[in-house]
Order: structure tokens, then C-alpha cells, then sequence
């Protein structure tokens, strides 16, 4: 062992994706795009490949004493076709890997693949392969999604341009709010198994939490309408964290205003009880895979009338200033506080 050691937590997530794409160029006309967005852009013909891989691993991103093993394998796949929308495109294929201890029942893999039927069913997808494993403790999902979009109708994440509005589709930290839940009804559970947790006043938030959905449809609505987002990302990590990649990415800065980040009445009522703030979790809490993205200012009008589209804000050109405006018109720059797995 070197003397030198130094921690990842020193980097996080994002600072160490980047140093492992410095050390690679692509060397194949045909790659595209490669680290750096949702998904990466293959040459293939008339349309391009879109390619994402997403890991998913017991005691980080799932914890089974409150999640359903079929929801999970539901899960797993939606966030991967989440990313192929966050591009404009739309999910062909799946391939997925499952590393198991024994803990494992052949049941529990069957209910599992249930779950991972049911998302490909309802997201049109085919599993086309994958690899078993076993693991020392606990179970990893890995799957990667394989998807096709028009050249042209290809959404990345360094296309923002000044004055475009900036769009977020649903509504934002249930996700979060519906983890706090769980969590608190975990503790609950272990000081008193007697306890039957009662979650019938939590189920919208639980639910988002537990069955999060890719979606495909706004990539559907947005071709009808005639609209090519500018830019576009899925939320995994929180609003904030997201804005920040495209601002970035773009080389651009942008304004959003708290009056108009669309924040569900459950998901306000619940932060309220647990002591949040309700525009954190919307900044912050991630996992709602939602779509964030900008619209040249003239597309506005076409979509203007979706039900489950929100203009939160517009890009502006002085890179560094990233902020929201809120509800006491107060500026406060926003600040990436999402899952970070590395944080120390
Ligand atoms: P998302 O939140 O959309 O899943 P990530 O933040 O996980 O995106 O990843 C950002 C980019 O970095 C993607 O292009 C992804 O493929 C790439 N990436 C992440 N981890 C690695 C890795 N270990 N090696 C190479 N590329 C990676
Ligand atoms: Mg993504």
C-alpha cells in the first residue's frame, strides 16, 4: 500500500466522474457523446443509440425492510428509461445484472423480475439479457437501457440558451418527503414490532418514493406539440443539483423563482410535520425523475396549456449566478445538496 491515501469523500460523486473522464478521449467516429450526460449518443444510422447505466445497491439506494422487492425491480428500470427520456429519446431495450447473497429466495428473484416485467411491459421495453452473481452480502441491481432518438430531437444537457424559459414537469420532493415517512415508520417498527405502521395519509408520497415513473409521456406530449426541449436532465438528484449541471454544462446562469417550483399539498403538509422547509425538499430531495428542461422562449405558447408542465424560471447570461428568486423576492444562489453517497 502507498503512503498516499486520499478520501473520495474529498471529491464526491461528481468530482470523481470527472477525473476518470479526463483520463479517456474517444477514439471511434461513432462515439458521439460520451461521460457527461443521462445517457451517451452512439452513430447508428438516422437515428442515434442512446446508452445509460444505472446501479442500484442494498443499504445506499434501497433498504428491503420497507421496500417491496417487485417495486424495486420496478424501480430499477424506470430510472434507467428515465435517463433515455431526459434525453428525448425513447427506451428499446434493457439488459440487467443482479449480484445475490443467499439471503435470497428463489421467490424473492421472482417477485423481483415481476417487478422488472411489469416496468417493461408499461415501458414498452425489451429485456434482452444481463448477469448473475453472487455477492458476499446483499443485493446490487445494475441494468443498462438501450434507446433511439432522431439526431436532431437529441436533448442534451449543454444546449441551454439565453432567454429560454426553464420547464419542470410534475411535481417536485415527494420522493424525498415519502423516504422520511418510511424511514420514521422504520424506527417505529424496530422499537415496537407490535406497531403496524399506518400510512394510508402518506400513500401519494410513499408511492413516489417506492414506484417512481419514467416520463415517457412528456416526451411524447413535447413531439406533438412540436417542441425540441433545449436542454433537458431528469431529477434524480434534486432540482437544484440539476439546474446546476445544465447551467454549467451550458455555460450559461439562470433564475428560478419559488412561487413557481410545483410542490404537491401532501408532500407541503408532511415536510411541515417533519420540520423541513417544502423548497428544500423540492431542491434538494431528488428521486422524483422528473423532467427538467428549456424551451426556446417561442415554443412556450405550444405547451403552454399542459396540465403537468411548469415555467419556473428563464436562463440568463452571467454564467456564475445560479439563483432563486423567492416568495419574499429574496435571491439566494442555489446550491447542490443531493445524494451524495461519498459525503463524509
Ligand atoms: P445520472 O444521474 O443521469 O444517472 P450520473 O450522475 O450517474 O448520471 O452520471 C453522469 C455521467 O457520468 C454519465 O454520463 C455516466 O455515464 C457517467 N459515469 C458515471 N459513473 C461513471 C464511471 N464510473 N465511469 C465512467 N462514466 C461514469
Ligand atoms: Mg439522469
Amino acid at each position: 500500500m502507498s503512503e498516499n491515501r486520499s478520501e473520495i469523500s474529498q471529491l464526491g460523486e461528481f468530482g470523481l466522474i470527472d477525473r476518470i473522464r479526463e483520463k479517456f478521449t474517444l477514439v471511434n467516429a461513432t462515439s458521439l457523446t460520451g461521460i457527461g450526460d443521462d445517457a451517451a449518443v452512439i452513430e447508428a444510422g438516422d437515428d442515434n443509440l442512446l446508452v445509460s447505466t444505472d446501479m442500484l445497491v442494498e443499504g445506499i439506494h434501497f433498504d428491503l425492510s420497507y421496500t417491496p422487492i417487485h417495486h424495486l425491480g420496478y424501480k430499477a428500470v424506470a430510472v434507467n428509461v428515465s435517463d433515455i427520456a431526459a434525453m428525448n429519446g425513447r427506451a428499446e431495450q434493457v439488459t440487467v445484472s443482479i449480484a445475490l447473497s443467499n439471503r435470497f429466495s428463489i421467490e424473492a428473484v421472482d417477485a423481483l423480475y415481476a417487478g422488472i416485467k411489469a416496468a417493461c411491459e408499461n415501458y414498452k421495453v425489451d429485456l434482452v439479457g444481463g448477469d448473475t452473481t453472487s455477492s458476499a452480502s446483499g443485493l446490487v441491481i445494475s441494468i443498462t437501457v438501450l434507446g433511439r432518438a432522431k439526431k436532431e430531437k437529441i436533448a442534451y444537457r449543454n444546449g441551454a440558451k439565453v432567454n429560454d424559459i426553464i420547464c419542470v414537469t410534475g411535481d417536485l420532493g415527494a420522493a424525498f418527503t415519502g423516504l422520511q415517512v418510511l424511514e420514521r415508520e422504520k424506527e417505529v417498527y424496530l422499537s415496537d414490532p407490535g406497531m403496524q405502521p399506518n400510512l394510508e395519509k402518506y400513500e401519494y408520497l410513499v408511492g413516489r418514493q417506492l414506484k417512481p415513473e419514467a416520463r415517457t409521456d412528456i416526451v411524447f406530449d413535447l413531439e406533438e406539440a412540436g417542441v425540441t426541449p433545449t436542454a433537458m436532465i431528469d431529477i434524480s438528484d434534486g432540482l437544484a443539483s440539476e439546474l446546476l449541471h445544465i447551467a454549467k454544462n451550458s455555460g450559461v446562469g439562470l433564475r428560478i423563482y419559488e412561487d413557481k417550483v410545483p410542490i404537491d399539498h401532501a408532500t407541503y403538509e408532511t415536510a411541515i410535520e417533519f420540520k423541513l422547509d417544502p423548497i428544500t425538499c423540492a431542491l434538494n430531495g431528488g428521486e422524483d425523475y422528473e423532467l427538467l428542461f428549456t424551451i426556446a422562449k417561442g415554443d412556450q405558447e405550444k405547451i403552454k396549456n399542459h396540465p403537468d408542465i411548469h415555467f419556473i424560471g428563464y436562463i440568463h447570461e452571467r454564467k456564475s449566478e445560479n439563483v432563486l428568486i423567492t416568495k419574499q423576492e429574496i435571491a439566494v444562489p442555489l446550491r447542490a445538496q443531493g445524494w451524495d453517497h461519498f459525503k463524509a
